[in-house]
């Protein structure tokens, strides 16, 4: 099986102590069964804590979150007790993963880092050179791939090549995949967005402040330093969720669903611009926001490519 992976992907590296909204806390960790085996029959003291911070007791093995919903194993500095004192090779497998997303093919694996991880927004939306993927284990010749996935990768590499002609401002790239007269506008769809399941309060906050502010955002223009790192935004979003298209045939609600995904990040970019607040880590963080409360939830996803169609 063929893994490819955006440019930049190696260089990725967990910001530990200096991440501000670290993924061990808030989140519910799920342990698969080769890891808990693995803490089953781990020695000493390491192993007595570890199956002491396991709760059974749910559908799934877990570990028993501490106050504030933090994991067990991170410590105030931010670093995590069970790989100083275990290694790397003793996390169980989402945290190992985290925050990797995978795609799957008849014979190829699309794997990229998601924006809700601080480290990876950062350098994900601060990269100047147009986004790419490569090949990261395989070999190329040997992909076998179905007829209609082959099409659908043909028309997602001429999604993103729009995307990327940076000749043109960002809006008549976008104008371009979808007229000015048929694309959806965000304020239709600020009620729904904010009546989905959320995890942080600061989602909702955000998005009511949209909605009592429009006059800032709507028609604004946005600072000119923006348009690369929403470029790179947009090819994120059409690499992560276009191939959803190929198991709900939802070509056209995914397309929408990034474009709108995209006006809502550029929304929040010129209302805070309009306060003189916008900065690149604001970007990043909005980013973070957005893929916590929608990419790790099928059904808020669902509830917007519903109401897109
Ligand atoms: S969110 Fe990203 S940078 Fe922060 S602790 Fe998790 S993996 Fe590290």
């Amino acid at each position: 099986m063929n893994v490819y992976v955006p440019d930049g992907y190696e260089q990725f590296s967990c910001l530990m102590g200096a991440c501000r909204h670290s993924c061990c806390k808030g989140w519910e960790i799920d342990i698969d069964d080769s890891s808990l085996q693995v803490y089953q029959a781990l020695e000493g003291p390491l192993g007595e804590r570890i199956r002491k911070s396991i709760d059974t007791d749910g559908e799934n093995p877990c570990f028993r979150l501490q106050a504030g919903d933090r994991c067990p194993f991170l410590r105030e500095d931010g670093l995590c007790d069970m790989i100083l004192e275990g290694g790397e090779g003793l996390l169980c497998q989402i945290c190992a993963d985290h925050p990797r997303y995978r795609n799957f093919y008849s014979g190829r694996v699309e794997m990229g880092l998601g924006l809700c991880c601080e480290g990876a927004g950062r350098m994900l939306l601060s990269r100047q050179a147009p986004a790419a993927w490569h090949l990261f284990e395989g070999e190329e010749t040997k992909e076998d791939l179905t007829e209609e996935e082959r099409d659908f990768l043909c028309w997602r590499g001429e999604m993103i090549a729009l995307i990327q002609r940076r000749d043109l401002p960002l809006f008549q790239r976008v104008n371009r995949i979808i007229p000015e007269e048929e694309q959806d506008h965000l304020w239709d769809y600020l009620p729904l967005l904010m009546g989905l399941e959320h995890m942080e309060d600061a989602w909702p906050d955000l998005l009511s402040d949209l909605q009592r502010h429009p006059r800032d955002w709507q028609g604004a223009a946005l600072p000119e330093w923006l348009e690369i790192p929403l470029e790179q935004l947009l090819s994120y979003l059409f690499y992560r969720h276009l191939p959803g298209a190929l198991w709900d045939g939802r070509e056209e609600g995914r397309i929408r669903y990034c474009l709108l995904m995209l006006q809502l990040i550029g929304a929040l970019c010129a209302r805070h611009a309009a306060q003189g607040e916008m900065d690149f880590s604001r970007l990043v963080e909005f980013c973070r926001l957005y893929s916590g409360e929608m990419e790790y939830s099928d059904e808020n996803i669902d509830c917007v490519l519903d109401a897109l169609e």
